[in-house]
């Protein structure tokens, strides 16, 4: 043997199998073939069940799907929720703990929580900084593993994290019959309406687009029913921006309303397969919506197409759609480029109808009450009802029912009024994304459209009230540094312009005309809507509180 086939022999060329992952990979993923857009879910296996995902794990499950390492390595570290580990000799600790440290968890103490509880941790605990985790009425929130923790304090976080463990929750399908529930979904299968009888009806109604886009409904279903071939549906449940926590609310107290919706969704466009993405924060609605999935196929409700739940892993750009849509096949959060619309290019190339969870909370009503029923309930020109999650400075902070187009005073009004202590000073009309107001402008009705004029949009209704307490300087710079760290990075203007950004607020005077220039860049050059909005809140404070910048 000469000596370069003996140096072979010692030390083989390119990244070698560890065998005993390979097994462990197969035995945790079961027999094969493995699906390509599942990659997400395998990486979810392995760490549920090793709390972590061991680099040799990631070589032996490109190997079992037959992928590039690198694909599987980009996946993996795209996601917030994966925890990479180089050396299992030096895993992470069993326990994390996530505190949100958003805009509301922030006016709530959010960094002094997470100074008390990373001083007080023990060696088994470890303290991470999550964005919003949809909990901005208990703030400040934090995610002990699998569990919600509101009004989170150093004690309730330390001395009680060993003793959470999971609720057996059953089945809410009985009660939702009971009350009607399905019936509205089985008349359609059973021929007694039409799609478009269907679409007509939505046509009378002012439903529109739930998510923050605000696109009439029937619209989009229109557009999917019209294409020919195959098709899906995708749910949008990964409502990340900051201060919205709606989803949360509706799934948790009715998940059949909105279960039904989409499967009569899925019935009028003709979806063969229906995909629900729940983002990963919410693990306690994706445990309650397995089971209540599984009652639905055992009681023979979606036998005109395929359930499949999606779990997402903390990235905020895919609640955009087309990165949700990306996220669905097992790929990184990147946002597509548009034309083609997901209406025509969407899932695996079909064409997809994407709404948003409240959207399909609405259409059993709208349809059995009515469009009148559902247009009565906003204020004149602006019909319809809106959800607003309303937090920060306020009394009682929660999701509110209110008519669409209320203002913010009187929003703060079925709140209760302002905190104690605590004058109304800014707002922001729809979360992170939708800029910043003040006080003086607190009777705009928050609808769609209506806030352009400012600079700022409703969105998804996610509205945080800030005071005299809070430095309007301070929020803008929490909301640049969310938007740094939630960008995918494919686009330079939104890569580099909120890093820049965030510097440039960093300093004592605020260079103006630089982040009046970087502002225009991101705003007509980025791709998406993050790196479009990212520098709403900065300008927000650079034409109406001049004395903060
Ligand atoms: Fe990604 Fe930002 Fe570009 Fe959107 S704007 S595609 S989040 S880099």
């Amino acid at each position: 043997m000469n000596a370069q086939r003996r140096h072979a022999r010692k030390f083989p060329r390119g990244r070698q199998l560890d065998q005993t992952a390979l097994n462990q990979v197969r035995e945790i993923l079961g027999p094969g073939p493995h699906q390509r857009d599942l990659l997400i879910e395998y990486l979810h296996a392995i760490q549920d069940r090793l709390g972590y995902l061991p680099r040799p794990h990631l070589a032996a499950l490109a190997a079992e799907m037959k992928l590039a390492m690198a694909e599987v390595y980009e996946v993996a570290s795209f996601y917030a929720h994966f925890d990479i580990v180089e050396n299992a000799e030096l895993p992470p600790p069993t326990i994390t703990i996530r505190v949100c440290d958003s805009l509301s968890c922030m006016l709530a103490g959010a960094e002094r929580l997470i100074s008390a509880v990373t001083a007080a941790a023990d060696p088994d605990v470890r303290v991470v900084r999550a964005p919003c985790i949809g909990a901005c009425d208990q703030a400040p929130a934090a995610a002990l593993g699998h569990h919600l923790i509101g009004h989170a304090t150093p004690e309730k976080l330390l001395a009680d994290h060993h003793q959470h463990s999971h609720a057996t929750a059953k089945s809410r399908l009985p009660d939702y019959q009971a009350s009607g529930g399905y019936q509205l979904l089985q008349n359609c299968l059973a021929g007694h309406h039409t799609p478009a009888a269907i679409i007509a009806t939505l046509s009378q109604s002012a439903l529109r687009g739930l998510g923050g886009a605000g696109f009439p409904t029937h619209r989009k279903w229109t557009m999917v029913h019209d294409q020919s071939g195959p098709k899906a549906l995708a749910v949008n449940g990964d409502e990340g921006e900051p201060g919205t926590f709606k989803d949360r609310y509706f799934l948790h107290h009715d998940p059949h309303r909105m279960l039904e919706g989409m499967l009569i969704a899925a019935w009028v466009v003709g979806a063969d397969d229906c995909y629900r993405y729940m983002r990963d924060e919410y693990p306690e609605i994706i445990a309650q919506l397995r089971i209540e999935i599984a009652a639905l196929e055992a009681a023979g409700l979606c036998r005109h197409t395929k359930l499949h739940l999606r779990r997402g892993a903390g990235a905020y750009i895919c609640g955009e759609e087309s990165a949700m849509i990306e996220s669905i096949e097992g790929k990184r959060g990147l946002p597509r480029h548009r034309p083609p619309y997901v209406a025509e290019v969407g899932i695996h190339g079909r064409p997809t109808l994407v709404n948003n969870i409240e959207t399909l909370y609405w259409i059993r009503d709208i349809i059995e009450k009515g469009p009148v029923w559902f247009n009565d309930q906003g204020k004149p020109e602006h019909p319809g009802p809106r959800t607003y999650s309303v937090s920060g400075r306020v009394k009682n902070p929660g999701v509110k029912i209110a008519p669409a187009g209320s203002s913010v005073r009187e929003l703060i009004a079925l709140c209760g009024g302002m905190a104690d202590g605590h004058v109304f000073k800014a707002y922001l009309p729809g979360g992170a994304s939708g800029g910043i107001l003040p006080a003086a402008m607190g009777d705009e009705p928050l609808d769609f459209g209506s806030l352009e004029k400012h600079g700022a949009f409703v969105g998804s209704h996610a509205v945080v009230v800030l005071s005299e307490h809070d430095s309007l300087r301070d929020a803008a710079r929490n909301l640049m540094r969310f938007f740094m760290a939630e960008s995918c990075g494919q686009c330079t203007p939104c890569r580099s312009g909120t890093e820049k950004a965030l510097t440039l607020m960093a300093t004592p005077n605020w260079d103006e005309p630089a982040l009046n220039a970087l502002s225009t860049v991101m705003r007509e050059a980025s791709i998406c809507g993050l790196g479009q909005a990212a520098s709403n809140p900065l300008q927000a404070v650079l034409r109406f509180f001049p004395d903060e910048r």
